[in-house]
């Protein structure tokens, strides 16, 4: 079996002394994505941050490969979670926009089609669990129950309250009240559909929850796969005072909270940490780090040196903090500068278990375990889109090799050499209209492979793709402008 001559070569480059306590490289890794929701680009220590402390997160990124050019498929939440699970550009499967949070339980959500990570992993013999945030359809198919997760604890909105003894009061009243549809940041968690009346701060109840899913699958003869979800550090911006005194220097009441709040994610993912070794499952994990989509700096975040915010294509966008940590398997103390993606983990993952694409499934991303372990590009001349679909008009980022395109506002196409140039500072576009127009004319390709939209976030959305007006390509990929 090829993947088990890997993790041999693997074995004899990596692991210079064997531990007679550890796990045997030999086995399917067990696999931890852990994601934050909103966090900026240099808001972890690893990537650069002065003033936000990170010492669990450092470790992990120093002791495994920190990508530093690492995307994710769409600048907001929905449609990244998306093509994080599916392994698909969100608009091509029709899930460009987020659902509301108003609290009705719609007819929409990722169509059940498109076969879901979890469900090859779960099929493969993975033990399979999500902690936290779900934001991909709330009717009973749409369930992470009946999307390949074995176990879920969590929340099906696209953001949540932190301190139940507020969200829970307010749960409480407007229940008593008669109101409905009451909207899903303060509604109770729920494990496996059963409503939870959950009493810790939101963060650490998710960080006790992995941490506990992890001990359970230790006992189970599978290896397991963690989605955890964290919902922090996007807003409301709710810390615990414990963790706000970590942060006094800091001036800026937002940039506070919102470091408290990272710093809360941090402390979790050492107990987390702890228990992989508590249970002797620390070297056979593969742990991957990421944020759903760029920091929004009107809440306190940081994407610097990276331009724009949240839902952006500048880099501030999609551009997020990435570490694969994997003692049997990930180099140690490397960087690792080449473009990857989101799109990437399912295929990676489902290599790594030794499991085979779904019959009829097509997937946007590649298996990059190789490329990662031998710091070589894994997608040279070879596109990265992000398209973010404004009102009346498209954004559109796409990056190749050194290269990077932008199209903001409908001002026209720029240029830029992103490794030299990260903040999008210098356009080239007059200096290399070739590359200019042969990123654009792929671009413009792909677009050719979109749906429609299978909802809309507001109904002036639906009017505008109804009366012809969105996605408006011909404008967007007009370069005589
Ligand atoms: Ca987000």
């Amino acid at each position: 079996m090829i993947t088990l001559t890997f993790f041999h070569l693997l074995l004899s480059l990596f692991v210079s002394t064997p531990k007679p306590e550890a796990a045997k490289p030999a086995e399917r890794p067990n696999i931890l994505v852990i994601l934050c929701d909103d966090l900026g680009y240099a808001d972890v220590g690893f990537n650069g941050s002065t003033d936000i402390i990170t010492p669990e997160l450092d470790r992990l990124a120093h002791n495994g490969t920190i990508m530093t050019s690492a995307y994710v498929a769409h600048p907001f939440c929905g449609p990244s979670r998306a093509a994080l699970l599916t392994g698909r550009y969100p608009h091509v499967i029709g899930t460009p926009y987020n659902l509301l949070d108003d609290g009705k339980v719609t007819d929409h959500g990722v169509p059940v089609r498109e076969t879901y990570v979890s469900n090859v992993l779960q099929k493969a013999g993975y033990y399979t669990g999500i902690v936290g945030k779900w934001h991909l359809g709330f009717a009973e198919r749409f369930h992470p129950n009946q999307r390949g997760f074995d176990d879920f604890y969590g929340f099906l909105g696209g953001g949540h309250e932190y301190f139940p003894e507020q969200y829970l009061a307010q749960y409480d009243r407007q229940v008593r009240e008669g109101r409905s549809p009451i909207r899903w940041y303060i509604r109770p968690l729920e494990h496996n559909g059963r409503e939870v009346r959950e009493k810790e701060y939101l963060t650490d109840a998710l960080s006790e929850q992995a941490a506990q899913m992890v001990r359970n699958a230790a006992s189970q003869k599978k290896p397991f796969f963690l989605y955890l979800a964290y919902n922090a550090p996007h807003v409301p911006l709710q810390a615990k005072e414990e963790d706000m005194k970590k942060f006094a220097h800091i001036q800026d009441k937002d940039r506070r909270t919102y470091a408290a709040m990272v710093y809360a994610v941090d402390r979790g993912v050492g107990e987390i940490v702890e228990a992989l070794k508590a249970t002797n499952q620390y070297d056979n994990t593969l742990i991957v780090f990421l944020s759903d989509n760029g920091g929004n700096f009107d809440h306190g975040a940081s994407n610097y040196p990276l331009k724009g915010t949240k839902g952006d294509t500048w880099e501030g966008g999609y551009r997020t903090p990435m570490f694969f940590h994997w003692p049997a398997g990930v180099p140690a103390g490397k960087r690792f500068d080449h473009p990857v993606t989101a799109l990437d983990f399912y295929p990676t993952f489902i290599h790594l278990a030794g499991a085979s694409v779904p019959e009829g499934k097509v997937l946007d991303g590649k298996n990059i375990m190789e490329s990662i372990v031998r710091g070589e590009n894994p997608r040279k001349d070879e596109m990265i889109y992000a398209m973010r679909y404004r009102t009346g008009h498209t954004d559109v980022g796409a990056r190749m090799d050194d290269w990077k395109i932008t199209r903001v506002a409908n001002e026209p196409w720029q240029l830029f050499n992103i490794r030299k140039d990260i903040s999008e500072h210098h356009d080239l576009s007059r200096q290399f209209p070739e590359v200019l127009q042969k990123m654009v004319a792929a671009t413009e390709k792909w677009s050719r492979t979109h749906v429609t939209p299978l909802w809309y976030y507001s109904p002036k959305d639906a009017k505008l793709w109804q009366a012809g007006l969105m996605p408006a390509y011909k404008e967007t990929f007009n370069l005589d402008e």
